[in-house]
């Protein structure tokens, strides 16, 4: 996905209205808490690129649905990520640290030949935003560790303590009144 920006960058324009969809890429390592996360039906991106006096500003609104499976039962949970996105677009040659930026900025994009490709700024920030752990309910009570069964529509009839000897003397054991 590629902005032409070279109307805000001429004065031709103050605003550009932006509505796009995108494939989230999470690279070839995506993050722990994105491993077992898919985004079906892509990602949304709609808001505009404003000039305010001389700095061109992106604001865009992301929606991104996804489905998952709870870190606890391992049920499949899906929701949809929603979150705003900000960035100041320089031109290419403006700023001192550009190899950085170019690396990750949470604050400027750099435009090239007056254009930008911020797909991968997009999945980093999906990347941040994401919950570090999907649970299918906050009181999700998981799987039993012995046979393997989610205990959320009730109890497995696993015995879940194993009887631990050491305490046994306790039992024996006087305490005063
Ligand atoms: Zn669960
Ligand atoms: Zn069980």
């Amino acid at each position: 996905m590629i902005i032409d920006l070279t109307a805000l960058l001429s004065g031709e324009a103050s605003t550009i209205d932006i509505e796009f969809d995108f494939a989230p890429d999470m690279g070839e390592e995506p993050p722990m808490a994105l491993a077992d996360v898919t985004f079906p039906s892509g990602a949304h991106a709609k808001g505009r690129a404003v000039d305010n006096a001389g700095y061109i500003r992106l604001e865009l609104n992301v929606t991104a649905p996804w489905q998952g499976e709870c870190a606890r039962c391992l049920e499949e949970v899906s929701g949809t990520l929603e979150f705003f996105f900000e960035r100041t677009v320089a031109a290419k040659g403006t700023l001192e640290n550009e190899e950085e930026i170019a690396d990750y900025s949470s604050e400027y994009l750099i435009a090239e030949n007056g254009k930008i490709a911020p797909v991968r700024e997009l999945s980093d920030s999906i990347a941040y935003e994401f919950p570090s752990k999907v649970l299918c309910d906050p009181d999700c009570p998981g799987m039993c560790s012995r046979c393997g069964k989610s205990l959320k529509n009730g109890d497995c009839g696993c015995v879940k303590k194993d009887h631990d000897p050491r305490w046994d003397v306790l039992k024996t054991m006087k305490f005063p009144d």
